[in-house]
């Protein structure tokens, strides 16, 4: 073609113009001279349409530094229509954009979402340097396409071209879950290899990898070996930590970070708060909240949230709901929040008040969560026939909440907790799901308390089936078949229980007294006032005796003589942690002690006695809920 024989930089502009216009006629209203300086002007104006007149305009005579000015306005507007024309017109004047610009094209077309269209100019590209893989790359893996992120890596290394930290940093975003973990120790080794290992960036990826992958103690290895630390790595291995339950540990370096004048976001927080919830610290909890005071953020809804639910499981629901009051701004989260924080205090009429509040209010939707947590609520709470009423609803279909299987389970508890064992059997029966131990676990609890020993005993033979390893569901039908007077049974559910070797989940109780977390494990012998917390739970013993407690023996599965089994009730971890309690803290003062188990029904009864024998409030939240205990009563009515 004619125009690649010419050389048009070396003519007189009045020349080429002339000549650019015989090339041009057919797509452009001619206007002369070109002016490339009114581009700029043009876009510093935000004027994107005459922009493209003017490019137009310019026809061939459209230079790198005019598509590279445009091209950045139509990414600053994600403006598909015009950067689409912008590329058909570099086509269609036989442009050859340099690598750059072809970069800028595929960072332009991912965030106007068109991931097709990027890769294929990369994938046209002559030439492709690390940085046009590298947006790539990054354009998959921040929109979830993880395999395609991973594979177009590998890609990229078979081609030769070494990766910078950012192309680490970027791929590693993509390695979660079991197979990207395994791509993400390949990478680690890769990174390693390259010398990028003390790259910040890297690191903290390579951090964030490992601990989303749930491999906390390689992550932290990364972490203790980092340069320098952010506030971007603190935050992921606190929160790799939190969320993976490990809360001490979480807390453990949080508060060591701190000593050391780390700086804490909004994220760190957060993550922080998680744990505290996990633990139910109160008095730590505290102290962050007055630090994210102290530190005058701006209100984040997500650190709000978090707020919210530490205070309801540390026990203050006050405190929560006076954040929640004074937000500015709601999600959806918070309102979860909320209602679940007294749904597992048993405050029935408060969730249904709350949910209701969230309706006229209609800023926004509840969605499966809040379902779940206004029927666990109301089950928790006394409120069965509104319960009922709320799953209704879901199931005509207008509240546009599907009801899954976890919502069935909430209907299977609220019609045991009510007595309708036998309803709530034949509801199992017609649910439109294979029924897991998430179903029967409740009704068998219901069979206990309401002693249908025929159902609860079919009951849990399909947990036993289920999950013969779950130590729990032997001890409930124990207590079913020794409150029916069954012992021959008991007897031979022990031998079946041997022959299983059930292992339990070690249980474990704990109390937070003077910004001190004391643990205490099954029979602790290891706590430095273990002699002190003993005779404590012996005196305690004697007095509740006389005032008519009687220890609930079928809540022991070995098969030891009963002095033995009174023996192994008394070392249950969350009597010592109480015992502890009142042992550390002001005559009257309510004493709170968590469980990482459901509480055992003797332990329950034995906490009752104790309350009411010493005129002590005494909360206990295990993994259901809470239970307020005052004047030998509590709050979950004895059904939990
Ligand atoms: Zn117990
Ligand atoms: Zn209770």
């Amino acid at each position: 073609m004619l125009w690649k024989i010419i050389d048009f930089s070396h003519q007189p502009k009045h020349v080429f113009s002339s000549i650019f216009n015989t090339f041009t006629r057919q797509f452009t209203l001619p206007s002369f001279p070109p002016n490339p300086s009114k581009f700029k002007t043009l876009i510093s104006n935000g004027q994107l349409k005459q922009a493209l007149l003017e490019m137009v305009n310019q026809g061939r005579e459209m230079k790198f530094e005019g598509y590279d000015t445009i091209l950045n306005e139509c990414v600053k507007q994600r403006a598909i229509r015009e950067g689409q024309r912008v590329h058909a017109h570099m086509i269609t004047t036989h442009y050859l954009p340099p690598v750059y610009l072809r970069t800028r094209l595929i960072v332009f077309y991912a965030k106007c979402e068109c991931l097709g269209d990027a890769r294929q100019v990369l994938d046209e590209m002559p030439e492709k340097n690390v940085v046009s893989w590298t947006a790539m790359i990054s354009a998959y893996s921040q929109r979830g396409y993880a395999s395609e992120a991973l594979s177009l890596f590998v890609k990229m290394l078979r081609s030769g071209t070494m990766p910078n930290g950012f192309t680490f940093a970027t791929v590693l975003t993509s390695c979660t879950g079991a197979l990207g973990f395994n791509h993400g120790r390949q990478i680690h080794s890769l990174i390693i290899k390259g010398i990028f290992e003390s790259n910040i960036y890297v690191g903290s990826s390579l951090l964030d990898m490992y601990a989303k992958s749930g491999k906390i103690h390689e992550a932290r290895g990364v972490f203790e070996s980092l340069p320098e630390r952010d506030v971007v790595s603190c935050t992921a291995i606190i929160s790799g930590y939190a969320q993976l339950g490990l809360d001490e540990e979480a807390l453990e370096l949080f508060r060591r970070l701190q000593r050391e004048g780390m700086a804490s976001n909004f994220v760190t927080y957060a993550s922080v708060l998680t744990a505290l919830s996990g633990l139910a610290a109160i008095d730590h909890g505290k102290q962050v909240h007055s630090h994210v005071l102290r530190s005058e953020l701006p209100s984040y809804v997500v650190l709000e949230n978090s707020l919210i639910d530490m205070y309801s499981k540390c026990g203050n629901l006050t405190y929560s709901r006076r954040i929640f009051d004074n937000m500015s701004e709601r999600t959806v989260i918070s309102w979860n929040a909320m209602l679940a924080g007294y749904g597992k205090h048993g405050m029935g009429p408060a969730v249904v008040d709350l949910f209701k509040f969230m309706r006229e209010e209609n800023n926004v939707k509840p969605d499966r969560i809040t379902f779940l947590a206004v029927l666990s609520g109301c089950s928790h709470g006394g409120m069965e026939d509104r319960g009922l009423e709320v799953f209704d609803e879901m199931v005509s279909g207008k509240e546009g909440v599907e009801p899954e299987i976890e919502h069935y389970g909430c209907v299977v508890d609220l019609l045991g907790r009510a007595g309708q064992v036998e309803k709530a059997f034949e509801f199992i029966k017609s649910m439109p799901f294979e029924p897991t131990a998430a179903i029967w676990g409740p009704l068998l609890g219901a069979c206990r308390v309401h002693q249908n020993v025929d159902i609860g005993e079919h009951v849990a033979n399909r947990l036993l089936e289920i999950e013969p390893e779950n130590a729990g569901n032997y001890v409930i039908l124990s207590n079913l078949y020794a409150s029916a007077g069954r012992w021959e049974d008991v007897r031979s559910l022990r031998e079946l229980m041997s022959e299983k070797a059930v292992t339990k989940e070690p249980g474990r109780s704990w109390i937070e007294l003077n910004q001190t977390l004391h643990t205490f494990h099954a029979s602790d012998r290891s706590h430095p006032r273990k002699e002190e917390v003993f005779a404590k739970v012996r005196e305690l013993l004697v007095k509740i005796k006389e005032a008519g407690y009687v220890p609930d023996l079928s809540c022991v599965l070995h098969d030891v003589d009963e002095e033995q089994k009174e023996k192994i009730l008394l070392g249950h971890s969350e009597k010592l942690a109480l015992a502890f309690g009142l042992i550390g803290t002001p005559e009257g003062k309510p004493v709170l002690v968590m469980k990482n188990l459901r509480i055992c029904v003797d332990c329950h009864n034995f906490a009752k006695f104790v309350s009411k024998v010493y005129s002590r409030e005494v909360s206990l939240r295990d993994k259901n809920r809470f239970h307020h205990i005052a004047g030998g009563i509590c709050s979950c009515g004895d059904y939990w």
